[in-house]
Formats: C-alpha cells, sequence, structure tokens
C-alpha cells in the first residue's frame, strides 16, 4: 500500500538549523525536481555561499538528520516529506522528466527491516527508487 503525502509545498524550515543548512533547505523547498549539489551552489551564490564544501557538509548534516534525502541514481537531493527521520525511503522516480516523488510504504519498511533483522545486520538506510514514468509523461 502507497501513501502520498504531497509535496514539500507550505513546509516551514524545520527547528535546529544552522545558516547554511537553512539555506540549502529553502533551496530545495523552492524547487520541485531534485537539485545537485552544484545546482544548490548556483542558486545560493546571490546569498553569499560560494564554497562547494559548505553546500557539501550542509547537505550531509541535513541528510544525517532526516531532513532530506539522496536520490543516489541522480547524485541528487529532495526534502523529506515525512515527520522525523526514517531508515527506509521509497522514492518513484520518472525516467522522463526527472520528478521524484516520496512515497511512504508501510509494508516495505515493515518487510525489509523485519528481513535485515533477521540477517543480524545492522542497517543504516535503505533506499528504494522506482522508476518510471510520472503521470504527466505517461499520459
Ligand atoms: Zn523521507
Ligand atoms: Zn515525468
Amino acid at each position: 500500500m502507497a501513501q502520498d503525502n504531497g509535496g514539500a509545498g507550505a513546509r516551514s524550515v524545520p527547528a535546529g538549523l544552522s545558516k547554511n543548512e537553512t539555506l540549502v533547505w529553502e533551496t530545495l523547498a523552492a524547487g520541485d525536481d531534485p537539485l545537485k549539489a552544484y545546482e544548490i551552489l548556483d542558486r545560493l551564490k546571490d546569498r553569499g555561499v560560494r564554497a562547494p564544501m559548505t553546500v557539501y557538509r550542509a547537505l550531509d548534516r541535513l541528510e544525517r538528520k532526516g531532513h532530506i534525502h539522496k536520490i543516489d541514481g541522480m547524485n541528487a537531493f529532495v526534502l523529506c516529506n515525512h515527520e522525523g527521520p526514517h531508515l527506509v525511503q521509497t522514492f518513484l522516480v520518472c525516467e522522463t522528466c526527472s520528478n521524484v516523488r516520496e512515497l511512504e510504504m508501510v509494508a516495505v519498511e515493515a518487510g525489509i527491516l523485519d528481513a535485515v533483522r533477521k540477517s543480524s545486520f545492522e542497517m543504516n538506510t535503505a533506499r528504494l527508487e522506482i522508476k518510471g514514468a510520472c503521470e504527466a509523461c505517461a499520459a
């Protein structure tokens, strides 16, 4: 079962972010599509951020806090649609327009956690990228 949590739309900046983390978070919140690190840097130049490391560090911290996710297949980042960090992340990735939507798939999460526990493996993250065509591109 998949549940759509809608876009990141009118979200307010999470509490406890540093200045640079807030800038990166706002940049991701302003766009609908996933952004690569250099695209974020590009958009932040006018706001005084010029060092790539500043962006990389902020992305790293935001990801560890669970506010954003990395889409490995695109090497790009999106805001998390959910409250708080979660280990299993599921995305619908459109191969035509690069649109990405995060889905909450409770059954998938439970299945993965259970199987991993049975393997005595200590999991950090699981990301599932479901590739295909979004509604607009499939039409
Ligand atoms: Zn998420
Ligand atoms: Zn599409």
